[in-house]
C-alpha cells in the first residue's frame, strides 16, 4: 500500500469488514454511559459490552466501527513510539457467531492483504496458559495462524498479564487474546529468536489485538463463569497502523500527529529537533480537546481530574520552557483541524473547549504563583530551601522540582536535591504499597495513604466552626505522627468547615486548635480536596504539638470566607447578569473566586459595548438590593436539569447535586459557598472587560469592601487627572478631549488661526482688528502677533467655537510702546466678561466666561487708552 493517511486507513478497515458480512455502526462518545466502573472508553467493546454478555440484542451478530478511546493508564508513556493517550482505535466484532478460525484468518487477510505488510514483518503473540487462572495455552489460535501463513518462529506465546485480555474496568467479558506485531528493524533492538525475549517496548510494536476471545464473565467478585456465547473482539490503534504502513519511527510522525507536534514547536519558539515534551504537550492537549469536547470539564474529581492534569502538565512543561503562559489556542486549532472533518463536535465546541483550557491554565498559573509566594517565604525564613520545602511545593503546588531549583538560584539560595529525590521516592514507594484503584495510578501527586481515606464531611455549608478528629499528617513526603511547632503539614480530620478548593473557589484559611490542649494551635494557609475527597488542610504549626488522634477544633477565617462568599454568589448573578444583558448564548467558560476579586470567563463573539457593560453591572447591583435569600435544594442530577439549573455541561457533580438560587433570576449547579442574602454582596463593579481568546471574553470584578475600594480609588484618580487639568472632576471630559484634540493635530495646523468677521476700526488714534478666530490658542498668538507687527494695531480674536470658556488672544505692537499693554487690554475684558488670564505688554490671552462682542471689546479699548491718557 503506498503513503498513506487516516481517511484512507479507516475506510480500508471498514469496508474490507463490511465486504465480510460485518455490519458498521458509529463510535459512541468518549464518556460511557451508564458505566460507572469506567472513567473513560478505553477500548472499541467498551460501548458495547451488553452484547456480549447477552443483556442486549446488536443490530448485527457482526459489527465494525471507529471508536475515540482515551487511555489514562498509558499516561506515563506517551512521547514513546507507540504510546498516545487519545487514539482512535478500529473495531470488529463477532457476537456469538464465528471464532477463533475465522477471525484470524480475516486479520491475516487484512494486514497482508488490503494493507499490503510484509509478512516477513509480522509477529503474533497467543495466550500461552495460566495456573492461577487454571487456563491452557490458547493451541487453537496457534494453530490458525499457521495455516493461515504465520510460521512457527514467528508465533510467540505470552503469559496472561500480556495476552489476557479485559474486562474493561472492573466487571465484564474477557478471555485470551492474540495480538498482531510489527518488527520495526534492527535499529530498535535485537531480533525475537524462539525461547527468547520478545521485546515489545520498541522493536515489536503491537498494530492489532486481532481477537480477544471472550469466552468468560469477569464477575465483581473476580470469579470467572463462562459466557452464554463466545465473541470476538479486535482493536487497532489507526495511529500505529499509519506508523507501520508509511514505515514511520513513531506516531508523532503521522499524518495525524506531526501537524501538531509543529504546532507545539511555533508557539514555544522551538524549531528544528522534535524533542519529548513537543510530543507530550501534542499528545495532552489533543487528549484533552477530544474529551472536553464530550462535555467534560477540568476538575478535581472524578473524570474532570484527567483533562486537568493533561493541561497542568503542558504548562509545567512549557514552564520549563520559560513560556508560562504559552498560546494554547493554535495548537487547539490545529486539533479541531486534524479531528474536526471526522468528529464534527469538536468544531462546534471549540471556542468554548478552548477558553476552558485556556482558564485552567491560568488558573493553574495563579496556583503556581502562590507556590512561588511561600517559596519566597520559605527562603525568608531559612535562607535555604530543603528538599521537604521542594516536595511540598511540588506536591502541593504541582511546582516541578527544575522550576524550584531555578527560581532558589535566582533568589541567591541553593536546593537539596537529594533530599527532595528522597521525600519523592519515599512518596512513590507509599503510593505503589497501597494503589488499589486504578485512579491512583493517574494521581502522582499525593501519596496513597492520603488518598485512601474516607472522603471528609464537609460541614462549611451551615457553620465556620466544628471539632473533627485528625486522621492523618502528611509532612515532608511522607505520613508523621506527630507535628511540632515551626513545621508544615497537611492534615486530614474527619470533618471539616474548610471549604476545599474547587469549583473556581479558593480553599478556605482559618485556624487549627487541640482540643484541651490550647497551647497546641496551627494555621491553616490553603485547603484542597483530594481525588479521594479527603480534605488536606495546609497547616503551619504555630506552638505546640499536633498529633494523629486529636480532637481538635477547626475555625475558618471569617473575613476572608465571608468576602469569599459573596464573590462566589456575584460570579452566579454575573453569569445570570450577562445572559440576561448579551443574550442566552453566553456560557461560563471558567471562574476563580478569591476573597479579594472574582474573574468570570464566558463566551460571547466581541467586546460588550460599554453600555451593555454598565446595564449587567446595574442589573447585578438591582439584584443584590433586593435581599433576595439563598435557597439550597438538594436533588438528582436529571431533576436538577429538568428545572432549568445552569451547569457546566457534563461537570461531574457525583449523585446528589446541589441546586442554589436567589431570587427568580439565579439557579445554578454549585457545591461552593455563599451569602445567605444577596445585600451581603454591599455592591458589585467591574474593574476590567477583556478577551482570552477568540469569542471568549473575561471579566474581573470586586464586591463589598474591595468594591468601595475600587470607587474610591476610580474617584481619587479623577480628581487627581482633574487637577493636573486645573479644572474640576465634572469638566474633566471635555478638557481631555481638547487635550487629546490638541495632541492630534499636527503642530502646522496648532499654529494657524482662521479669523471670520474682521472688523478693523480705530479707536481714539490707535488702529485696532477685531476678528472671531477658529484654531488653537498657539495659532491665535502666532496670528495676533503677525497681524499687530505687519500693520502697527491692537489686535484681538476670539475663539467662537462652543466652548466654556472663551479664548480672547490681544496683541499690540512694539510701536505703541507703553501706551497700550496686551496684558491690561485682557484684564480689562476680565473685568467685565468674567474668567482669568495675563501676559505681557506685547501679548496676552484670557479665557473668558462671558462671550464678548465686538462692541464691547472696542469699549474695552476705549476705557484702557482712556485711563493710559489719563495716566
Ligand atoms: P501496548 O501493550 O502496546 O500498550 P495494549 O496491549 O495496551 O498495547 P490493546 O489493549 O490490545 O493494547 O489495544 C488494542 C490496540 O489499540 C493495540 O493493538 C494498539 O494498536 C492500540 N493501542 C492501545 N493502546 C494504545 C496507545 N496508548 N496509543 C496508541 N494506540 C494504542
Ligand atoms: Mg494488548
Amino acid at each position: 500500500m503506498p503513503a498513506t493517511d487516516g481517511d484512507t486507513i479507516r475506510e480500508t478497515f471498514l469496508r474490507f469488514f463490511e465486504r465480510n458480512g460485518h455490519r458498521r455502526i458509529e463510535g459512541a462518545s468518549l464518556v460511557p454511559v451508564g458505566d460507572p466502573t469506567l472513567l473513560f472508553v478505553n477500548a472499541g467493546m467498551a460501548p458495547l459490552k451488553k452484547y456480549f454478555s447477552g443483556e442486549k440484542v446488536p443490530p448485527a451478530p457482526d459489527l465494525c466501527d471507529v471508536q475515540g478511546c482515551v487511555r489514562t493508564k498509558d499516561i506515563d508513556d506517551v512521547g514513546d513510539r507507540h504510546h498516545i493517550t487519545y487514539f482512535e482505535m478500529l473495531g470488529s466484532w463477532s457476537i456469538g457467531h464465528y471464532f477463533k478460525e475465522r477471525a484470524v484468518e480475516l486479520a491475516y487477510a487484512l494486514v497482508t492483504g488490503d494493507f499490503g505488510l510484509d509478512p516477513r514483518r509480522l509477529y503474533v503473540s497467543v495466550f500461552g496458559g495460566d495456573e492461577t487462572l487454571g487456563l491452557p495455552a490458547d493451541e487453537e489460535s496457534a494453530r490458525a495462524w499457521e495455516r493461515a501463513g504465520v510460521p512457527r518462529d514467528h508465533i510467540v506465546a505470552l503469559p496472561a498479564e500480556d495476552n489476557f485480555w479485559g474486562p474493561a474496568g472492573q466487571s465484564g467479558p474477557c478471555g485470551p487474546c492474540t495480538e498482531v506485531f510489527l518488527d520495526t528493524g534492527e535499529e530498535f533492538g535485537p531480533a525475537y529468536v524462539p525461547g527468547g525475549e520478545f521485546d515489545t517496548s520498541r522493536r515489536y510494536i503491537e498494530i492489532w489485538n486481532a481477537g480477544v476471545f471472550m469466552q468468560f464473565d469477569k464477575g465483581l467478585d473476580g470469579v470467572l463463569r463462562p459466557l452464554p456465547f463466545t465473541s470476538v473482539d479486535t482493536g487497532s490503534g489507526l495511529e500505529r497502523l499509519e506508523l507501520a504502513l508509511n514505515g514511520l519511527d513513531s506516531v508523532y510522525d503521522t499524518s495525524l500527529f506531526a501537524p501538531l507536534v509543529r504546532t507545539v514547536q511555533d508557539v514555544l519558539g522551538e524549531s528544528g529537533e522534535v524533542l519529548h515534551h513537543h510530543r507530550v504537550i501534542a499528545d495532552h492537549l489533543r487528549a484533552a480537546v477530544a474529551i472536553m469536547s464530550d462535555g467534560v470539564r477540568p476538575g478535581n474529581e472524578g473524570r474532570g481530574y484527567i483533562p486537568r492534569r493533561l493541561i497542568r502538565k503542558c504548562v509545567t512543561l512549557a514552564m520549563g520552557r520559560d513560556r508560562e503562559r504559552f498560546d494554547v489556542a493554535p495548537v487547539v486549532d490545529a486539533v479541531v483541524r486534524s479531528l474536526g472533518p471526522v468528529y464534527p463536535h469538536l468544531v462546534a465546541e471549540q471556542a468554548a473547549v478552548t477558553a476552558a483550557i485556556i482558564g485552567e491554565r491560568d488558573e493553574f498559573g495563579d496556583t503556581v504563583r502562590r507556590g512561588l509566594d511561600r517559596l519566597d517565604r520559605v527562603v525568608a525564613r531559612h535562607g535555604r530551601v530543603s528538599g521537604a520545602d521542594a516536595f511540598h511545593l511540588f506536591a502541593t503546588y504541582g511546582l516541578p522540582v527544575e522550576i524550584t531549583r531555578d527560581l532558589a538560584a535566582a533568589r541567591g539560595v541553593s536546593l537539596d536535591r537529594e533530599e527532595f529525590d528522597d521525600a519523592l521516592r519515599r512518596h512513590r514507594e507509599l503510593s505503589r504499597g497501597t494503589r488499589t484503584d486504578r485512579r491512583l495510578r493517574v494521581d502522582d501527586v499525593l501519596p496513597a495513604a492520603v488518598a485512601s481515606r474516607p472522603a471528609t464531611e464537609f460541614l462549611g455549608h451551615d457553620t465556620l466552626s466544628a471539632e473533627g478528629t485528625i486522621l492523618t499528617l502528611f509532612s515532608g513526603g511522607t505520613t508523621v505522627d506527630a507535628v511540632a511547632a515551626g513545621s508544615d503539614a497537611d492534615l486530614i480530620v474527619d470533618r471539616t468547615p474548610f471549604y476545599g478548593e474547587g469549583g473556581g473557589q479558593i480553599g478556605d484559611r482559618g485556624t487549627v486548635r487541640a482540643v484541651g490542649r490550647d497551647e497546641a494551635l496551627g494555621e491553616i494557609s490553603d485547603t484542597v480536596v483530594h481525588a479521594g475527597g479527603g480534605y488536606l488542610h495546609r497547616v503551619s504549626v504555630r506552638t505546640g504539638v499536633l498529633r494523629v488522634g486529636d480532637t481538635v477544633s477547626l475555625t475558618v477565617d471569617p473575613c476572608s470566607r465571608a468576602d469569599t462568599a459573596a464573590n462566589h454568589t456575584a460570579t452566579h448573578l454575573l453569569n445570570a447578569a450577562l445572559r440576561a444583558v448579551l443574550g442566552p448564548h453566553v456560557r461560563q467558560a471558567g471562574s476563580l473566586v478569591e476573597p479579594r476579586r472574582l474573574r468570570f470567563d464566558f463566551t460571547h463573539p466581541g467586546p460588550p459595548a460599554r453600555e451593555e457593560l454598565a446595564a449587567v453591572e446595574r442589573l447585578v447591583n438591582d439584584w443584590i438590593l433586593t435581599d433576595a435569600p439563598r435557597r439550597v435544594e438538594v436533588m438528582a442530577p436529571e431533576e436538577a436539569k429538568a428545572s432549568g439549573a445552569v451547569s457546566l455541561e457534563g461537570e461531574d457533580y457525583g449523585r446528589a447535586v446541589r441546586v442554589l438560587s436567589f431570587g427568580d433570576f439565579s439557579r445554578e449547579l454549585c457545591g461552593g459557598t455563599h451569602v445567605e442574602h444577596t445585600s451581603q454582596l454591599g455592591s458589585f463593579r467591574i474593574v476590567s472587560e477583556q478577551s482570552v481568546a477568540s469569542g471568549v471574553r473575561r471579566i474581573v470584578a470586586v464586591t463589598r469592601r474591595c468594591a468601595v475600594d475600587h470607587s474610591l480609588a476610580q474617584a481619587a484618580a479623577l480628581s487627581e487627572v482633574a487637577g493636573a487639568l486645573r479644572t474640576s472632576p465634572k469638566d474633566v471630559v471635555p478638557a481631555v478631549r481638547r487635550l487629546v484634540e490638541t495632541a492630534r493635530t499636527p503642530k502646522a495646523a496648532r499654529d494657524t488661526a482662521t479669523l471670520a468677521n474682521t472688523v478693523e476700526t480705530v479707536v481714539n488714534d490707535v488702529p485696532v482688528m477685531l476678528a472671531q478666530a477658529d484654531g488653537a490658542v498657539g495659532g491665535l498668538r502666532k496670528e495676533a502677533r503677525r497681524a499687530a507687527g505687519e500693520r502697527g494695531r491692537v489686535v484681538l480674536l476670539w475663539t467662537a467655537a462652543e466652548e466654556e470658556k472663551k479664548t480672547l488672544v490681544v496683541g499690540v505692537p512694539e510701536s505703541l510702546g507703553d501706551r497700550l499693554r496686551a496684558d491690561a487690554l485682557v484684564e480689562g475684558a476680565i473685568r467685565r466678561l468674567g474668567g482669568g488670564g495675563g501676559g505681557n505688554a506685547r501679548i496676552a490671552q484670557g479665557g473668558l466666561t462671558t462671550a464678548p462682542t465686538t462692541d464691547a471689546l472696542i469699549e474695552i479699548i476705549a476705557e484702557a487708552v482712556a485711563e493710559r491718557s489719563a495716566g
